[in-house]
């Protein structure tokens, strides 16, 4: 009896044990195919996040060389000129309008070099959108008008053709890296709340301290979707060049003489070990086009004077310059975090936008000076650095974005005309739309900031800008 007891009693322990061991081995198998699928994920977010940087880095780099090579030609125009050797004039003239496409575009086909040697596949998706573009150039802005024009101003006979021909070379090698801080010809030139992912985020988060501190009366002036200003034009007179990674340069008409005596000019013709050429009086105030700074885009480096920016040191003064960037965008859709990802967007893509930005400031008689004290490019762009995205040019949307695009330039036009009715199935940015549209969706924001307004105005620990990096989604 005993016995029998103690045997069973032996195999109640043993099978426990069994249950035990089994219970063991599953929680290690499922903590090891966790633990491997977190290596997974964390190996291939670093791997993308390489590929970012690399592209950026690349991309930046060839910024500078085409900066340089601007500030190179700007003095050798200035030498022609000043031989009056009208060829030479008119050759340079050609080169230095050429460069504001070629450079940039070498600097878009180099990042796609460096994301793909850091291990970022082609996008598929990316090259589509890169091909697209080339189309639009091509039989869009080259479009002959009545009189023998094309539709957007050609720098040179057949400019737009040669612009889609580089851009569809660059589309066969592959697109693994976009540039999110691309400015194309057509997109508005100016704000808009629906421009704006933020909007969408506080409708769909409903965030109202975000209606308070950036849109204060939107919630109780909006009446339907006939109420929306329209969306802003394209810029009538952009900056010319190529729309991804653009230097964001213009001709400036100037005589040789103020030429010759603008700030650095002296000392840049010291640093190409040549004279700066003495023209005599006449010849002095001959005119020449040289290549200057978009003054809209080169203006004080704003971003970086937001303190919550996580920048490590101070911005020196001879810095503080916005300008040509890049960021670059790398999406990995083969590898995802699944239910790890941050934000708890369990099928979106492993995404990093890379930025990265060329640097160089002026010497003038022993003292550092932002380049743009110059009126004139000068070859002093010789570094080149990763920085902020949110410091860099990129939009908060991101010009690769597809999917924001896609609801940007197809969706909104038909819920501006037609109300959010005519939304996309299965958009998020649309649905935000539908729920905005319900008035007492709108009435709960206003009640609920009646009497709540004032934690919108206490700092939240972490809160940042806009809820957080836009690195990870
Ligand atoms: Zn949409």
């Amino acid at each position: 009896m005993s016995d029998a007891r103690r045997q069973t009693g032996g195999d109640g322990r043993r099978g426990q044990v069994i249950l035990l061991v089994l219970f063991a081995a599953v929680a290690l198998l499922v903590a090891a195919l966790w633990l491997a699928d977190v290596h997974h994920a964390v190996l291939a977010k670093d791997k993308t996040q390489n590929a970012g940087d690399a592209a950026a880095l690349a991309a930046a780099r060839w910024q500078a060389t085409a900066l340089d090579l601007e500030g190179e030609l700007n003095l050798f125009h200035a030498l022609a000129l000043a031989s009056l050797d009208h060829a030479a004039v008119e050759a340079v003239t050609n080169a230095q309008l050429r460069l504001l496409f070629a450079g940039p575009l070498a600097g878009v086909a180099a990042a796609q070099q460096a994301a793909m040697l850091n291990g970022a596949p082609s996008n598929p998706d990316f090259k589509e959108f890169v091909l697209d573009c080339a189309r639009t150039a091509r039989r869009g802005y080259g479009a002959r008008l009545g009189d023998g024009s094309t539709a957007m101003p050609e720098p040179w006979p057949g400019a737009w053709d040669d612009y889609a021909d580089a851009l569809e070379a660059i589309a066969e090698g592959g697109v693994a890296a976009g540039v999110d801080n691309a400015a194309f010809l057509t997109d508005p030139s100016g704000a808009h709340w629906l421009l704006d992912p933020a909007f969408y985020d506080a409708v769909l988060g409903r965030d109202w301290c975000w209606f308070y501190r950036r849109a204060p009366g939107l919630l109780a002036d909006y009446d339907d979707w006939r109420w929306w200003p329209a969306i802003p034009e394209a810029d009538e007179d952009p900056a010319p060049g190529s729309e991804l990674l653009g230097l964001r340069l213009r001709p400036v008409p100037m005589t040789l003489g103020g030429m010759l005596a603008a700030a650095g000019v002296g000392d840049a013709f010291g640093g190409v070990a040549t004279e700066a050429p003495r023209p005599g009086p006449g010849t002095n105030e001959l005119f020449g086009t040289w290549i200057g700074w978009d003054a809209g885009a080169w203006g004080g480096w704003d971003a970086m004077k937001d303190p919550s920016m996580p920048l490590e040191g101070e911005l020196r003064p001879e810095y503080d310059y916005a300008g040509a960037d890049a960021a670059m965008r790398v999406e990995n859709p083969f590898a995802r975090l699944g239910a790890l990802g941050e934000g708890g967007d369990a099928s979106g893509p492993m995404l990093w936008i890379g930025a990265a930005k060329p640097f160089g400031c002026l010497e003038i008689e022993g003292r550092r000076a932002p380049p743009t004290v110059s009126p004139v490019v000068l070859p002093v762009f010789r570094d080149v650095r990763l920085i902020p995205l949110d410091a860099s040019s990129a939009p908060a949307g991101g010009s690769f974005d597809l999917r924001w695009r896609r609801h940007r330039t197809d969706h909104l036009p038909r819920y501006l005309s037609r109300g959010p009715a005519a939304g996309e199935p299965g958009c998020a940015w649309c649905a935000a739309l539908a729920r905005w549209e319900i008035p007492a969706f709108r009435e709960s924001g206003e009640r609920w900031l009646a009497t709540n307004s004032w934690k919108c105005t206490v700092s939240s620990p972490g809160g940042g800008r806009g809820g957080g990096s836009r690195h990870a989604h």
